[in-house]
């Protein structure tokens, strides 16, 4: 038990991966009953209503442990025990749940020409919504104003503020989750923003920031159509391009946290090598986003119903930018091998019907023999961000930071 407690402590503290935490002060024993309680918690999520026995089968953990943990948890009212099921005249175990109409969270989008609040319980009912629309952000401060006045709306609708479980962020930008940073963010004119220590200082609440792709991510792993998905990439194809790659149920942020900017994929060469904002030719976003488009001097709108009315120029255009999103993509199964990949964005929500199979044409012909068992998934539309940044506090509550250990 010890080696583990060690193997434990110096992984944690090499990996970081509860940052601000000060390892000092925790002793190693309260550092596993906290991680127990973690993985305890999670089960009875993912998997309740679940039985006090069935929980010690699928943890390991012991019995009295169990016992321990579920008491804690009973006392603090985040779970409850439902009704046995009586078969024949034996009462089964009583299984367990979440209080989930007991627990709440806020999501907040934060959008270049507005920002949208949700509150909702852990059961997704949504309580309050709130939008603010933004003319323009003026300088670095002028989005707090908003985000103040939006949050602060929305405290107001909280039925009990100890159930608040925090504040998450979906933000179109380079985001460093991990320190609560927001790294650049040109749209809400933000570079190296502290946006979580202002928010925690302010309200006291956790506050969780995550990249509007990643965060896609996270929820339709989480309880979406990527549930069952241990290696999945997805591809948000919008106003600009995203991209967020899962593997072995971790969300990949790369070493300084722009893993999966696919936009920035070298995808086209020739007369289509148009020079990229970021300073180079060819990139995926020149073409396959809206902004791109826009850039190239053609109006979205437009190029949809020009190709919808076979226009020859329009045709060859759609035509090199399926080819090109094909290939990119392609790529990016060969060298990562997942089990599915999933489109959204509203390139794809608008143009699904003729896009779609083309795309996936080329993905069948490109991707190698060992590949090509890729399962293609298409979220039906783009959710709403504000609500999947309100996932995000929930994924945070539930999450268990040492899976490998069990
Ligand atoms: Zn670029």
């Amino acid at each position: 038990m010890s080696t583990i407690i060690i193997y434990v402590t110096v992984f944690y503290r090499e990996k970081g991966i509860i940052s601000g935490m000060k390892l000092e002060n925790v002793s190693n024993s309260q550092m596993i009953k906290e991680i127990n309680q973690q993985k305890v918690l999670r089960l009875i999520f993912t998997e309740g209503p679940i039985a006090r026995v069935e929980i010690a089968r699928k943890t390991g953990l012991t019995q009295q442990t169990i016992t321990n943990i579920v008491n804690r948890l009973l006392k603090k009212n985040i779970i409850f025990e439902s009704n046995a099921i009586l078969s024949g005249t034996k009462r089964r175990p009583i299984p367990l749940e979440i209080n989930s109409s007991n627990l709440y969270c806020i999501g907040i989008e934060l959008a270049v020409t507005y920002v949208r609040g949700t509150l909702m319980d852990f059961q997704n009912n949504i309580l309050k919504e709130v939008t603010e629309v933004v003319p323009r952000y003026e300088h670095e401060q002028h989005p707090m104003q908003f985000i103040y006045k939006v949050i602060d709306h929305l405290l107001q609708y909280v039925p009990d503020l100890n159930g608040l479980k925090g504040i998450g962020f979906s933000i179109q930008g380079l985001v460093d989750s991990e320190n609560g940073v927001v790294i650049y963010s040109p749209g809400l004119r933000w570079k190296n923003f502290h946006l979580r220590d202002i928010l925690q200082g302010e309200y006291g609440f956790p506050i969780f920031l995550e990249n509007d792709a990643n965060l896609l991510a996270l929820v339709e792993s989480l309880n979406g159509q990527l549930a069952d998905s241990k290696q999945s990439i997805t591809y948000k194809f919008d106003y600009g391009i995203g991209s967020a790659m899962v593997l072995q149920r971790q969300l990949l942020h790369g070493a300084n946290f722009v893993a999966g900017e696919f936009g920035h994929y070298k995808a086209f060469s020739g007369e289509y090598a148009i020079k990229c904002h970021c300073g180079a030719e060819g990139c995926l976003t020149t073409l396959a986003s809206i902004s791109g488009l826009r850039r190239y001097g053609v109006d979205f709108d437009e190029f949809e119903s020009k190709v919808r009315q076979n226009d020859s120029e329009a045709l060859k255009l759609f035509q090199t930018i399926c080819s090109a999103m094909g290939l990119a993509v392609a790529n990016s199964i060969t060298l990562l091998n997942p089990e599915h990949i999933m489109f959204t964005g509203k390139v794809i929500d608008r143009m699904e019907d003729i896009l779609m199979p083309i795309l996936e044409r080329e993905i069948k012909k490109l991707v190698p023999e060992s590949c090509a068992d890729v399962k293609i998934l298409k979220l039906s539309q783009t959710p709403d961000e504000s609500g999947s940044a309100a996932g995000l506090v929930m994924n945070h509550f539930f999450d268990v930071p040492f899976d490998k250990f069990y």
